[in-house]
């Protein structure tokens, strides 16, 4: 059984987050420590540690975590020039928290991902 992270506290406003969208799957908020000019984070509002861990239940969580990249994305006003979405996994994957979560960078030129 996995153990909740600090993720499921924003989820529950238990600890303060500055949070752009909630509904009864997902929560989305901005990266305490933002690497971009628009950096959120968007999130499964139940507790999957690894993208390893996702099952077919979790399909429609996972598909609206993306619906929401896009929204938020064109919000922030990122989504013409672009932005790029990531999900981390495990060490190799530089994956701190264990609460499954993709990350919508952009406001910049992020340059090519692999050099
Ligand atoms: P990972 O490396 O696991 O893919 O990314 C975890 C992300 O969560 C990091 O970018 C980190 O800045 C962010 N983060 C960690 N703790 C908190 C927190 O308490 N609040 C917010 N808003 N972001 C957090």
């Amino acid at each position: 059984m996995a153990e909740e992270t600090i993720f499921s506290k924003i989820i529950r406003r238990e600890i303060p987050a500055d949070i752009l969208y909630q509904d009864d799957l997902v929560t989305a908020f901005r990266d305490i420590n933002a690497r971009a000019p628009t950096h959120i984070l968007i999130i499964p509002n139940h507790l999957i540690a690894t993208t390893n861990d996702v099952k077919a239940s979790d399909e429609k969580a996972l598909g609206r975590m993306v619906t929401v990249a896009a929204k938020l994305a064109q919000e922030a006003g990122i989504a013409e020039d672009g932005y790029r979405i990531i999900m981390n996994c495990n060490k190799h994957g530089g994956q701190e928290v264990y609460h499954i979560h993709m990350h919508l960078l952009g406001g910049c030129s992020l340059g090519p991902m692999l050099s």
